[in-house]
């Protein structure tokens, strides 16, 4: 069915090409349908995010959403780091950027600086907004920062979900009262989804004109064979990550077939590869994980939306691959502090790119600053990144899923307490 579904864009697209010459406003028109779902998705983000996190940290206790917390944080980072050491290990190897000269591929533009501390220091800012609405819609604080964060479409993901935490642990204290708000953010979280069902409906339409719609706009094709190399370390390492490293930790973790959950997440993992977006795939995850893979909500209220946020494996495999390219293409030697220096700023720059469409090829200017790469060397990939993009979103969406099942799997006595106690309460009111 579902390679079907791409045939049906990929030939729709390329009939349009073939015989139609659209003007810009035309292609416009045309990718229509799938802008009308970019936004239908997005539109979903606040609520989804709003409820599920709250009313996710109100149920359970201080002290279990803490063990919780720590161990998804635990699992966050030791995936983006085998990612990141998979991806060193196949660029220094295969050495995409030796075979070719910088001049045959075009450098354009330039990117403003961004270091580490930058970074670190606007996620911390991030955490903190001062204004909760600004919080929802604002794109940044200051001009300044507009490079890094976690912003995802006009929403500070990160800032929000600090105070949705800090709001569903305080509402979990207050007994009785809180107990109003609880199911007033619980009635919010069941209507976002049933939002989320209708949505489900228009996918198909509006994912085949997205991807048609991009399939017309791309100018250059021959980009594809010029950076051949480059594109194919980026997407073994991010095929070897998914379909090896991360269902061998979910297999050891968790002992049950990995591929099984895999296939269960399937429709997130479509929706993640057309729309290059975890944020905006995040409704459509929450429903294959909770209903396909029989997660418990109180874990993917939880895990999915910070997941979406901080965790993306993709994105740092990415990074890295594509800095030491970069550096390849330089003529640059890279010694082992330069190479440490890359895992150590991809993975930074993986937890601030915000989960939408190219985000890791700005937060790229980190990396690449960090090891003295001029920063405009980011040009160098633009042409082909909306194609990997698509690929280290999935992934992304991926290692989220692998990661609300093994969290379940090691929660797995603290919920059943809770079970017991809220049995015991329901029989003692
Ligand atoms: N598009 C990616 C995501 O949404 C972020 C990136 O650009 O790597 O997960």
């Amino acid at each position: 069915m579902l390679p079907i579904c791409h045939f049906c864009e990929n030939s729709l697209g390329l009939l349009v090409r073939e015989y139609a010459s659209l003007s810009q406003l035309e292609k416009q028109y045309f990718g229509f349908p799938g802008e009308i779902l970019m936004r239908m998705l997005k539109l979903v983000i606040l609520p989804l995010i709003i409820s599920s996190m709250i009313t996710g940290v109100a149920a359970l206790d201080s002290e279990v959403s803490g063990r919780i917390g720590l161990r998804a944080v635990i699992y966050y980072f030791s995936t983006t780091i085998i990612a990141v050491i998979l991806g060193i290990v196949l660029v220094t190897t295969i050495k995409p950027g030796v075979s070719q000269t910088a001049d045959s591929i075009d450098r354009a533009g330039t990117t403003p600086n961004v270091t580490t501390v930058d970074t670190l220091l606007d996620l911390v800012r991030n955490m903190f907004p001062e204004n909760l609405v600004q919080a929802c819609f604002q794109q940044n604080l200051t001009k300044d920062y507009t490079l890094v964060g976690t912003y995802s479409d006009g929403i500070n993901v990160l800032g929000l979900i600090v105070f949705c935490v800090a709001f569903g642990l305080v509402i979990g204290k207050m007994g009785e009262r809180g107990r109003i708000l609880l199911e007033f953010f619980d009635a919010l979280n069941e209507a976002t989804m049933r939002l989320v069902q209708i949505i489900m409906c228009y996918m198909p339409l509006g994912i085949l004109f997205l991807i048609a719609a991009k399939i017309i706009e791309v100018e250059d094709w021959d980009i594809f064979r010029k950076m051949g190399l480059y594109m194919a370390t980026v997407l073994s390492g991010l095929a070897i990550h998914a379909i090896v490293f991360l269902p061998l930790i979910y297999l050891a973790l968790v002992r049950k077939n990995p591929y099984t959950f895999a296939l269960g997440m399937a429709q997130a993992l479509v929706t993640a590869l057309m729309i290059s977006s975890s944020s905006a795939t995040l409704p459509v995850t929450f429903r294959c994980a909770e209903e396909n893979n029989r997660i418990d909500k109180r874990i993917t209220r939880f895990v999915l939306p910070v997941g979406a946020t901080i965790n993306m494996d993709g994105t740092a495999l990415y990074e890295a691959v594509a800095a030491i390219f970069i550096a390849q293409l330089n003529g640059l030697d890279l010694d082992v502090g330069k190479i440490v220096t890359i895992s150590i700023t991809a993975t930074v720059a993986s937890i601030g790119a915000a989960g939408v469409p190219n985000a890791g090829l700005v937060t790229m200017v980190i990396v690449l600053t960090a090891v003295g790469l001029p920063a405009s060397d980011v040009t160098l990939i633009v042409a082909v990144d909306w194609l990997i993009d698509r690929f280290r979103t999935m992934i992304n969406v991926l290692g989220d899923a692998y990661g609300a099942g093994i969290v379940q799997k090691l929660s797995k006595r603290e919920l059943e307490r809770m079970d017991i106690t809220s049995d015991v309460d329901v029989a003692n009111p």
